[in-house]
């Protein structure tokens, strides 16, 4: 952090949750501005798509308008910069993340293509970038990045197939997100099924490396289990936050869950020893079976033979 303002927040601006006209959702402490109209190699999560591109300025007034949110909303600390233009010159890239550091933002993360993976960022400046064959692996392998470097696999239909072909060419060191696709594009998430078959190949090239999955839970992976017996920490979840584009600044930005995602749970998840750690389904999907039986997990014996622990609160130990 470059300026002098606490990153400390008002104990009464700390609410874990946030009470919305379509239920509670956690209370973001992320920001995400989609920075520009075009997006190439973005990740459909049901976002709309902005008339333009924002200006540096905008930006800036909007990371500001969230470090100050007013009392009743938590004051964000990671930021997510998504579409950069390519009329940005790295000067103004730089200028403008110095900026918003030193409003308070912690943590700066650039989501960029992977044609943009290697270009130059700003000191501190995280980026984050989306794979889905094997060349663009080996796009992303070809330099060793001065930057913190993170990849999402999205495991779409078409890519299923290439799945270790595309975790082979990877760096080792390279931290793999393998997210099941959100509502919002253009096809349907393959059913849970398929994705379990085809983790189950890429399990050796898998093997070794930083990796976890979101969108599944764990009741739908957990025939992995056997092979996976970390397969509990391996689940992550999606933060949620603010989403900020030209057309939806300030008051009017829009909440990931639950303006552009629902999550939901089956009654039965109250009984699921992983409940806590779970953050549910795509309501789309849990309606369409996707995600498959939705069985609680205290009722399964692979996991209970598994020699996995859970605490009280339900986390995996
Ligand atoms: S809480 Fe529900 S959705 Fe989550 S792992 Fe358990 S059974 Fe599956």
């Amino acid at each position: 952090m470059s300026g002098g303002e606490s990153l400390v927040s008002p104990p009464h601006s700390t609410a874990a949750l946030r009470f919305t006209a379509r239920g509670v959702v956690a209370a973001p402490e992320t920001l995400q501005i989609r920075v520009g109209a075009q997006f190439e190699g973005r990740v459909a999560f049901g976002a709309p798509s902005p008339s333009r591109d924002m200006t540096p300025a905008e930006v800036v007034h909007n990371v500001r308008a969230f470090r100050a949110p007013g009392p009743r909303m938590r004051a964000v600390r990671g930021l997510a910069l998504s579409a950069i233009p390519v009329s940005w010159s790295a000067a103004t890239l730089h200028d403008t993340t110095e900026a918003c550091r030193a409003a308070g933002i912690e943590r700066v993360v650039l989501h960029r293509p992977v044609s943009a993976c290697h270009d130059a960022v700003p000191e501190g400046v995280a980026v984050a970038t989306a794979v889905r064959v094997p060349d663009e692996a080996e796009q992303v392998a070809a330099k060793r990045p001065s930057h913190s470097l993170s990849v999402t696999i999205p495991l779409e239909a078409r890519v299923l197939p290439l799945l270790g072909e595309v975790a082979a060419r990877l760096a080792p060191t390279t931290r793999l997100t393998l997210l099941w696709p959100l509502p919002g594009g253009s096809e349907a998430a393959p059913p849970a099924d398929a994705v379990v078959e085809a983790m189950e190949r890429a399990l050796p090239q898998l093997a070794s490396r930083d990796w976890g999955v979101k969108g599944l839970p764990l009741c739908a992976l957990q025939s992995l289990l056997p092979q996976v017996p970390d397969l509990p920490r391996r689940v992550w979840k999606s933060a949620n936050r603010h989403y900020v584009d030209a057309d939806h600044q300030g008051p009017g930005a829009l909440l990931l869950q639950p303006d552009l995602q629902r999550l939901e749970k089956r009654d039965g998840c109250r009984f699921c020893a992983f409940d806590s750690r779970c953050e549910g389904v795509a309501s789309p999907w849990l309606a369409a079976g996707l995600a498959g039986a939705v069985t609680p997990i205290s009722s399964s014996p692979t996991l209970l033979a598994s020699g996995v622990h859970f605490r009280g609160d339900g986390t995996a130990g």
